[in-house]
């Protein structure tokens, strides 16, 4: 049989398409390696699926580094309030925590994966699973699409929607790179994005577990900044992590430098001021007392001390000028060096992937090739964590769609 279309993938992106081009009577055809639709979708969120972020969508435009000028058409397009409402008709409700993020009612990702291929079969879209397309090829207009189980498929339009890397065992093994290569495609060299740091000795390691808020890091590659960027930070038994770590991960290398100002927004020269001018008239009392005002866990402010070779109790009399500035350097310029980072078993995006010069924003068509579109995460583009990976899959998909609906 010849599709209209054919979709590689049968992830949010892939599936999302689908639907789309099913509700317009369009023949299409999901090819998906796996046994079972969107198993990365299923273990989104910790298997809530944070499938979206509340807020104006202009907000959405920081959250995809230096992509946003490639994917705001696709945002604008499809927005989260979109998504919202895509599944609201679709009988899965959903709800907003305080941070923003977006998750269904059920707090099953099973639900945003059961929607959207309820919505695949109200349009008659028809996936065949088990399927690892190995080939693509394109002769007088025609797509002709070869797995590697020894199947052959025909249609006018091809959509890779692959994924990245990461997580390679729920099927996105970077596969979709290779067949973009093969069709003239540039792919921006992929990394692992959204991961922790590893620490070679890791003097955290006794307070693994506790966390900061609204840390501000600050990477450092050869005493030259790189970026600087304000959240979470979490201690892990092998090193850091938390939205503040993971990110800003996309950015960095092994060996780069991290600085954390536990104390942010107060910066280093505000923070050395207040202690000049307090620390010495507390006398008597003790130092880990002194810093007790700055609501930082008691173990951290130990762990920091021990660090700098400051016996908690010590008195603040007793504090002389090296170790105050000591002190005052640990809590605002915390100091780490980068041993590994967490790699693509962990990360759960790829930063990465085709380049954006070579696809159409505003209908994710290859500037390439006529007929071929790369939706998801197989393009360069990687959001931060809460939900914006997922609308990215949406917003790309639908638009792609919308083309496909008038060819
Ligand atoms: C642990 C984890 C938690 C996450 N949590 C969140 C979250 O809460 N919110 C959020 O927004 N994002 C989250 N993400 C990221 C998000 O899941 C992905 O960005 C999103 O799934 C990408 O969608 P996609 O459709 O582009 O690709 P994928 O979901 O990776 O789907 C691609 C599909 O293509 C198939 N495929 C690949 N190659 C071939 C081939 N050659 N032939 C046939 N089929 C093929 C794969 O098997 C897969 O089913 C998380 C990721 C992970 C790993």
């Amino acid at each position: 049989m010849h599709y209209h279309t054919i979709i590689v993938g049968a992830g949010p992106a892939g599936l999302f398409a689908a639907q789309a081009l099913g509700q317009h009577r369009k023949s299409v055809l999901v090819l998906e390696r796996n046994k079972r639709a969107g198993r990365k979708l299923l273990v989104s969120g910790a298997g809530q699926c944070n499938f979206t972020h509340d807020g104006p969508i202009e907000h959405f435009l920081e959250c995809y580094h230096n992509q946003a000028k490639f994917i705001k058409k696709a945002l604008f397009s499809f927005t989260n309030k979109d998504t919202m409402r895509f599944f609201e008709s679709l009988d899965v409700p959903y709800q907003v925590f305080p941070n923003q993020k977006v998750f269904p009612k059920s707090m099953k990702s099973e639900d945003v994966l059961g929607a959207l291929l309820k919505a695949c079969q109200k349009g008659n879209v028809q996936i065949e699973y088990g399927q690892t397309v190995g080939q693509i090829s394109i002769y007088d207009g025609v797509y002709t699409i070869e797995t590697e189980e020894g199947k052959r498929y025909f249609s006018d339009h091809v959509v890779i929607a692959t994924g990245g890397k990461s997580y390679a065992p729920l099927g996105s093994d970077g596969k979709g790179y290779e067949i973009a290569q093969s069709l003239g495609h540039t792919i921006i060299t992929p990394r692992p994005a959204l991961t922790d740091v590893r620490l070679r000795e890791n003097p955290y390691k006794p307070i693994s577990g506790v966390s900061v808020q609204n840390a501000e890091l600050t990477l450092w590659r050869q005493n030259k900044k790189l970026t600087q960027y304000v959240g979470d930070l979490l201690f892990t038994h092998k090193g850091i992590s938390g939205p503040v770590i993971i990110n800003t991960s996309r950015w960095m290398e092994v060996g780069d430098q991290l600085t954390i100002n536990y104390l942010y927004p107060k910066t280093y020269e505000e923070v050395r001021k207040e202690f000049s001018e307090s620390l010495a008239q507390r006398g008597k009392e003790e130092v880990i007392t002194f810093l007790k005002p700055l609501k930082l866990p008691k173990t951290l402010l130990q762990v920091l001390c021990q660090q700098i070779g400051l016996d908690e109790h010590t008195s603040c009399a007793q504090v002389n000028k090296k170790m105050r500035e000591d002190l005052v350097n640990i809590l605002t310029r915390c100091p780490f060096t980068i041993h590994q980072l967490g790699g693509y078993h962990i990360a759960m995006v790829t930063a990465g992937g085709v380049h954006l010069k070579e696809v159409n924003p505003t209908t994710m068509e290859s500037r390439k090739q006529k007929g071929l579109y790369f939706i998801g995460e197989v393009l360069d583009i990687d959001g931060i964590t809460g939900g914006y990976n997922i609308q990215a899959a949406f917003s790309t998909a639908y638009l792609c769609a919308q083309h496909l609906i008038k060819c």
